[in-house]
């Protein structure tokens, strides 16, 4: 199990996996961050077809396709903001990792990629979010052979550390090349504008 499970760090909307995640709000229409990200890079019918959704619950997800994304699809979700943590944020943010995941195993899809939701504009302290994010993931893999690859995605040198860390901690031992600096592809430098670089 704990080979399904991986961490880069760089910009999820360059990531080659079947599905990635998005740190959506309850409007679905686009917003800052990873949101953000998403939408430019997937243009706009992704806005369109979000729309056609209605909205999202917090500690939901909806799906959609990717449009000009390397991900053929996108699942939605949307994360608690933090309010200090005596508001059952834990249980929203594990549930919209839960939900994730479950569309994912219902349509199959292979290899997904999560950003760390909630993290960002809403607040949530990262080092608990990553234990919660980790969690949900490794118990929902013990029971389903889908999505076979699950993928955190640290954005920046910071993020990525703590979620490796995290990781080696509650499951265990690495695979030394495919994570971290010691792989054997070279990292992506110079290819990438103002954003920062996949290292997988
Ligand atoms: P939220 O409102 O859920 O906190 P944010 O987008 O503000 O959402 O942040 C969620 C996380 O996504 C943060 O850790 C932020 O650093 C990260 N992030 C922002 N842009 C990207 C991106 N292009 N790829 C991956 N992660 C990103």
């Amino acid at each position: 199990m704990r080979e399904r499970l991986k961490v880069v760090e760089g910009d999820i909307t360059r990531l080659a996996v079947e599905v990635i995640v998005n740190g959506a709000n309850n409007s679905l229409l686009g917003g800052g961050g990873v949101d953000g990200a998403i939408h430019d890079a997937a243009g706009p019918e992704l806005r369109t077809e979000c729309k056609r959704h209605g909205g999202c619950a917090t500690g939901d997800a909806k799906l959609t396709h990717g449009y000009k994304l390397r991900a053929k699809y996108v699942i939605h979700a949307v994360g608690p903001i933090w309010k200090g943590g005596g508001e059952g944020e834990a249980a929203v943010l594990a549930s919209c990792y839960q939900r994730a995941l479950e569309i994912a195993a219902a349509h199959r899809f292979k290899t997904m990629a999560f950003p760390s939701i909630s993290t960002g504009f809403y607040g949530y302290p990262l080092e608990e979010a990553c234990r919660i994010a980790i969690r949900t993931c490794a118990e929902f893999l013990k029971n389903s052979e889908w999505p076979q690859q699950v993928t955190f995605v640290g954005f920046g040198q910071h993020d990525y550390k703590v979620y490796r860390a995290a990781l080696t901690e509650m499951l265990g031992g690495t695979r030394a090349p495919m994570e971290g600096k010691g792989g054997t592809r070279p990292p992506m430098s110079g290819k990438g504008g103002t954003r920062p670089p996949v290292k997988a």
